[in-house]
């Protein structure tokens, strides 16, 4: 499948933090054919080239499939739906943008979020941040047993921002949904689709994580189950290019895959971020380095997971990162692409011996 096609598919499935299955059902259906696929009652996806060979050791590939969203709460009687949020949010990112909320039948109804309109608010009320206990979705209804009885909708429904990918061919930008972390998950897909059937000197193993946004519960299980001896996790990381001072950007779109050093998570491992950087340089892969002072990925999980796991994380900056939309460029997620099969062609028992 075209790489574009495969991120146009996983960012447009619907998948918070602990409803992960249209995202997971979609990546099996892309590797079945040249992967064997376990998975588990949390939905963690793992997924094994088909020429994997217990003598060789292990590199695992990490994507999470959930996207933050929220969760229906309660439904109050004149029809409008409460909620929580799943994920880090931003309160005044919220309203008055289209989310679908899911039924039992796994139907998707499209609703607002709306919050008290500003005719109705005092002067004082309109310099305020507006909580999102103060927020609550419209579907259109006019009642509470509307929302149940028509409409179907119960607590604890999973609700997903209503947004459409779109690629503009013309620059080569993407503008969609959950690029944080769909195109992670998507650079699982494709380096594996692209090194089936090749003699290497490792195994490679996806390994679809649950529920990272929510605190990297997933890769406490994939980095146990799979037991890598190495790994490189994918990341749709927040870009920092619309906000920052040129000289500090080093999360810019069309700035090339980004090398992360450290985080609250990991300390990157030094001769890894070499290796990385080196074959980046050699093979002419445009990349930017991060020294984020914040955030965190499935690495500190899976770095620790069964033995000092030596983890590279490759970020692809996305714009607006957990709000309802985001902007990243195509060539970031090839130079990705490209940076992580060099790694992988590059490494063998030695090589990671050396980590
Ligand atoms: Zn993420």
């Amino acid at each position: 499948m075209q790489s574009i096609e495969i991120i146009e598919k996983l960012s447009n499935a619907n998948g918070v933090s602990g409803f992960e299955d249209d995202v997971t059902d979609l990546i099996k259906g892309m590797v079945k054919d040249f992967s064997n696929i376990e998975e588990d009652s949390m939905r963690n996806l793992i997924l094994k080239l088909k020429n994997y060979d217990p003598e060789k050791p292990t590199v695992m590939l990490d994507g999470h499939a959930d996207e933050v969203g929220f969760m229906v709460q309660s439904i109050k009687p004149n029809g409008t739906i409460k909620f929580l949020t799943l994920g880090g949010w931003f309160s005044q990112n919220i309203s008055a943008h289209r989310v679908r909320v899911r039924n039992p039948k796994g139907k998707y109804i499209t609703g607002i979020v709306s919050s008290k309109p500003p005719h109705f608010m005092t002067e004082a009320e309109r310099k305020k941040i507006v909580e999102v206990s103060d927020m609550a979705i419209d579907i259109g209804a006019t009642s509470r047993e509307e929302v149940i009885d028509k409409y179907g909708i119960e607590h604890g429904a999973p609700i997903v921002p209503d947004v459409t990918f779109e690629y503009r061919k013309d620059n080569g930008i993407m503008i969609g949904k959950a690029f944080d972390n769909r195109i992670g998950c998507a650079l699982v897909v494709d380096v594996l689709q692209r090194l089936q059937g090749k003699e290497l000197s490792v195994n490679v193993v996806g390994g679809i994580s649950a529920q990272e946004e929510v605190g990297t519960r997933g890769a406490e299980i994939t980095g146990r189950a799979i037991k890598p001896d190495a790994a490189i996790v994918f990341e749709g990381t927040p870009a920092d290019d619309t906000h920052k001072q040129p000289a500090e950007i080093q999360g810019g779109i069309r700035k090339g895959v980004q090398i992360r050093h450290r985080d609250r998570s990991y300390v990157s491992n030094p001769r890894f971020v070499k290796m990385a950087r080196d074959l980046a340089k050699e093979k002419e892969i445009t990349f930017q380095d991060a020294v984020r002072e914040g955030g965190g990925t499935d690495a500190g999980k899976i770095a620790l997971s069964h033995i000092a796991v030596p983890v590279l994380v490759l970020g692809i900056p996305v714009r607006y990162a957990h709000t309802h939309y985001g902007i990243s460029a195509y060539e970031d997620y090839e130079n990705a692409l490209s940076l992580a099969l060099e790694v992988i062609n590059n490494l063998s028992k030695d090589k990671i011996g050396q980590l």
